[in-house]
């Protein structure tokens, strides 16, 4: 994910703030790769061995990372370093952990992440998009899960990011200030309130906090078993066509999106509201647009565009789920 916004925008605090809200994971304690103990698929050459010999694991609960990448990481420091000499004898424990082996199933936090090498950011978001890191050196290659979520903030006052960048972030979201006088006085109370007596602020909002971590343990549940409507999937290509958006990649963010969103409201079946929403959050920053234009999706449009899929079809649809009505099939 990307998020966008000028500074002191609150950007960074809501990305270390996630991981108060994702549920515990279990971890195979003397992994660097932080292994599930349950999952073979997911698991280091290490770990997987010492599962198939039936040894057990020493299991760690804890919370999911946030690991913070330096924008002047060196390549070394990010993917991690191989001793050649140890490599050919030993495989994989000649490799000096970089950062994605700290991060597997955590979240990899990027500060202006429009500054970041561009080398190390396609790095980065091949690793993200494959789930494993690769590292290569003199004809030897080590392979080890590095499944995360990659979140960078940016201020677009400092630069854009390329195009070819821009599209391999699945979904984009602007902050901006607030305008409202209210709203920044309750800001400024609620900073000053914490300031003085944190563990109160806390306790304030712990039941809030709890349910909202609640209900993206129940999506978590809930996601294989959320469906899409082809008419849906047919409405997602006409708006990426129309908008004349030509890498796939926005096609599959958006059905993922939708789909995700869909489990977040406890429901099966994915709504057309639910594919507004992603879009919204998946095509504004690939669509083309002039320089200095902020990357905005009109909604308006979208809510013509939207019905496109009604036209091509022989049948009436419900505004929920792009069904055939009943009785009109
Ligand atoms: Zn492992």
């Amino acid at each position: 994910m990307l998020i966008r916004g000028e500074k002191g925008t609150a950007k960074s605090t809501a990305v270390r703030g996630l991981a108060e809200l994702l549920p515990e994971i279990d971890v195979v304690e003397d992994c660097a790769f932080s292994c599930d103990p349950c999952n073979p698929e997911t698991m280091c050459f290490a770990c997987l061995s010492k599962y198939e010999q039936r040894e057990p694991f020493d299991i760690l609960k804890r919370k999911v990372r946030v690991i913070n990448l330096p924008l002047g990481a060196t390549e070394d420091r990010v993917v991690g370093t191989l001793d050649i000499e140890k490599a050919i004898r030993e495989g994989i424990k000649a490799l000096e952990p970089g950062l994605l082996a700290a991060t597997n199933r955590g979240i990899l936090y990027v500060d202006e992440v429009n500054l970041l090498d561009d080398h190390i950011a396609d790095l980065l978001l091949d690793s993200a998009a494959l789930g494993v890191n690769t590292i290569e050196r003199e004809g030897i290659t080590v392979r080890h899960p590095a499944n995360f979520s990659l979140i960078g903030t940016m201020n677009p006052e400092e630069g854009e990011l390329r195009p070819q960048l821009l599209d391999r972030f699945g979904l984009q979201v602007t902050v901006g200030e607030l305008n409202d006088a209210k709203e920044r006085i309750a800001i400024v109370h609620r900073i000053n309130d914490f300031d003085k007596d944190p563990l109160a602020v806390m306790q304030a909002f712990e039941d809030q906090q709890k349910e909202t971590a609640q209900k993206i343990t129940n999506a978590m549940a809930l996601l294989n078993q959320v469906e899409i409507h082809e008419n849906l999937i047919e409405m997602i290509i006409s708006v990426c066509q129309d908008l004349e958006i030509k890498t796939h990649r926005a096609e599959i963010a958006t059905l993922r999106t939708s789909i995700t969103i869909a489990a977040l409201e406890g429901r099966t079946a994915v709504h057309v509201a639910d594919v507004k929403a992603a879009m919204a959050l998946t095509l504004p920053h690939r669509m083309r647009r002039l320089p200095f234009e902020p990357p905005v999706l009109n909604r308006d449009k979208l809510d013509k565009k939207s019905r496109i899929g009604k036209k091509k079809s022989k049948f009436p649809q419900t505004e929920e789920t792009g069904e055939p009505c009943e009785g009109e099939r």
